[in-house]
C-alpha cells in the first residue's frame, strides 16, 4: 500500500524513516503545508505544539536541502531550550537516512563543545535566539549558506523579548531563503515580522481540535453526588490552581459559587443570564488572576480564550462527549500542560464510558488528593454511592438474638418509631449479637441519626451503613 505522506512530495529516505517513526498518516498541517513548502513559498502557520508542525517543516527542508554540507542549510529558531532539543531529538529521528548532520544550540552548555561541533559540520542548526546570536558575535556560526530558516512558536520568542535577535540573526542569511513561520497565535508582532522578512507567505490555520498530541492529562475522580464539593476542595487545597469548573445548569453554578464564596474561595460564576458587562468584568478578573475559579455553564464557556488555565473540573460529567472534549480544550493551550478532572458518580459512569469509547483519549482514575491539616469540607456518607441497583442501603445494628430481639419487632420500630414506610424496608437478619437491616436511601439518613438516639431494652443502639 502507498502511503499517505508519499502526495505531499516525501522522498523515499524521510519516508522510512517516517515509517520507522511509526507515522501512518500525515496530520492536518502536513497535508495542509508540506507541499506549498515543497514549491519553496514562504509559510505562515497558526499551529501549535502538538499538531505535528515539527514534522512539517522538518519534511520541507530535509528534501529541499543536501546532507554533509559544509555549512549549514537551515536555521530553526525556538523560544526555549527544551524546545529546541524536543525539535532536534525530532529532526535526527526523520533524518537518520538522509544523513542530515543536525545541532541544537542553547544557553546553558558548553559554548566550546559547541564550536567544535560546527566545525566539524552541521546541516540543521535548531537554537535559541540569544544563543544563535553569540555565536555569530563570536564568528563560530556561518549562516551564509542558509536556504530555509524556520521560526518555531514565533509569539513566544516575540514575548520573551527576543525581536532584536531574530532580526539580527534573519538578517545574516540570503535574502532569498524560504522562511517558516509557526506561532499558537497571531498578534501585531507576530503578523509584522512575517510581513518584514517573509515573501507573500502562504497562510495556513490549523485549530485545536485537530491536535496528535494533547497536552492535557485527563482523569476522572469517582465520587459520590452528596461529597463533590468535598472532593472539589480537596482538589483545589492542594493544586491551588487557576480553574474552570464547569456545571450542568445556571442554578447549580449560582449555588456552587455561593458555597466557594463561603468558603472564601475566589470563586466567580459566569452564565448566560448575566449582562454582558457583568461577564467580561468576571472575564477580566480571572485573567489577571484576582479570581482563581471560574464556574461556569458550557454556553458561557464557549469561545473563552484564556491561556494560562491550569485545570478544568467537570464538577458534572457533561452527557455528550464533544462538550466534554470543548470543555477540556480550555486548558492545555498553547503548548503549556493542563490537566483535566472529571467527578463521576455511579449513575454518570456511563457518560464516563461513552466519551471513553467515542473520543479514543485515555481519562485515568485518580483518588482526591490528601488533606494537609484540617479538611475544609468534612467526606459525608453518600447514600447514592453505597446502595444497590434498587436504592437499598444495608445497616447494622448492635442488638440481636442475645438481646431478645426478633425481626418483626425491628420491622415494627423501623415503621413506628422512624416512619419508615413498610415498602421501604428490605431484607432483615439476626444474628446472635447483631442485626442487619435493608432500608432504602430516601430513609437512610434516619436510620442513621435517629435510631443511635433510641434504646432497645435499656440498651443504647448504634448503627452503621455497610459498603457493598
Ligand atoms: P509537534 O506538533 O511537532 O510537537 O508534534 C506532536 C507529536 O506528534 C510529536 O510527538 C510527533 O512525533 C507526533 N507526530 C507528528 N506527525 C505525526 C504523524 N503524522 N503521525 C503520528 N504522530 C505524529
Amino acid at each position: 500500500m502507498d502511503s499517505e505522506f508519499k502526495p505531499l512530495g516525501i522522498g523515499k529516505e524521510v519516508m522510512k524513516a517516517i515509517d520507522e517513526m511509526g507515522w501512518k498518516i500525515p496530520t492536518p498541517i502536513q497535508v495542509e503545508s508540506i507541499p506549498y513548502g515543497m514549491e519553496g513559498r514562504d509559510l505562515l502557520a497558526q499551529a501549535q505544539t502538538g499538531t505535528g508542525k515539527t514534522g512539517a517543516f522538518g519534511s520541507i527542508i530535509l528534501e529541499k536541502t543536501d546532507s554533509r554540507q559544509k555549512l549549514p542549510s537551515a536555521l530553526i529558531l525556538a523560544p526555549t531550550r527544551e524546545l529546541a532539543i524536543q525539535v532536534s531529538d525530532e529532526l535526527t529521528n526523520l533524518s537518520k537516512h538522509s544523513g542530515h548532520v543536525c545541532l541544537p544550540v542553547y544557553g546553558g552548555t558548553d559554548i566550546e563543545k559547541q564550536f567544535k561541533a560546527l566545525k566539524k559540520g552541521v546541516d540543521i542548526i535548531i537554537g535559541t535566539p540569544g544563543r544563535v546570536k553569540d555565536h555569530l558575535n563570536r564568528g563560530t556560526l556561518n549562516l551564509s549558506n542558509v536556504s530555509i530558516a524556520v521560526l518555531d512558536e514565533a509569539d513566544r520568542m516575540l514575548d520573551m523579548g527576543f525581536i532584536e535577535d531574530i532580526e539580527d540573526i534573519l538578517k545574516k542569511t540570503p535574502k532569498s531563503r524560504q522562511t517558516l513561520l509557526y506561532s499558537a497565535t497571531m498578534p501585531e508582532g507576530v503578523k509584522k515580522l512575517a510581513y518584514d522578512y517573509m515573501n507573500n507567505p502562504k497562510e495556513i490555520t490549523v485549530s485545536r481540535d485537530e491536535m496528535v498530541l494533547d497536552l492535557t492529562k485527563q482523569y476522572y475522580i469517582p465520587v459520590g453526588r452528596r461529597n463533590k464539593m468535598w472532593a472539589l476542595c480537596r482538589v483545589i487545597d492542594a493544586e491551588t490552581p487557576k480553574a474552570i469548573i464547569f456545571c450542568h445548569t445556571k442554578r447549580m453554578v449560582d449555588m456552587l459559587v455561593e458555597k466557594l464564596q463561603g468558603l472564601k474561595y475566589k470563586a466567580e460564576a459566569i452564565h448566560g443570564d448575566m449582562t454582558q458587562s457583568k461577564r467580561e468584568k468576571v472575564m477580566q478578573q480571572f485573567k489577571k488572576g484576582q479570581i482563581d475559579l471560574l464556574v461556569a455553564t458550557d454556553v458561557a464557556a464557549r469561545g473563552l480564550d484564556i491561556d494560562d488555565v491550569t485545570y478544568v473540573i467537570n464538577y458534572d460529567i457533561p452527557e455528550h462527549p464533544d462538550v466534554y472534549v470543548h470543555r477540556i480544550g480550555r486548558t492545555g493551550r498553547a503548548g503549556r500542560e493542563g490537566i483535566a478532572i472529571s467527578f463521576v458518580t455511579s449513575e454518570e459512569n456511563y457518560y464516563l464510558r461513552s466519551i471513553i469509547a467515542y473520543t479514543g483519549m485515555e481519562i485515568e482514575e485518580m483518588a482526591p488528593p490528601k488533606a494537609e491539616g484540617k479538611e475544609t469540607i468534612r467526606k459525608v456518607v453518600d447514600y447514592d454511592q453505597i446502595s444497590d441497583i434498587f436504592g437499598m442501603v444495608l445497616f447494622e445494628i448492635n442488638i440481636g438474638e442475645a438481646d431478645g430481639l426478633k425481626k418483626n419487632e425491628l420491622v415494627e420500630m423501623l415503621i413506628k418509631e422512624l416512619r419508615v414506610k413498610d415498602i421501604s424496608i428490605g431484607k432483615v437478619e439476626i444474628s446472635k449479637e447483631s442485626a442487619t437491616v435493608e432500608v432504602h436511601k430516601d430513609f437512610a439518613n434516619r436510620v442513621a441519626k435517629d435510631l443511635p438516639r433510641m434504646k432497645y431494652n435499656g440498651k443504647g443502639l448504634k448503627t452503621k451503613p455497610i459498603q457493598r
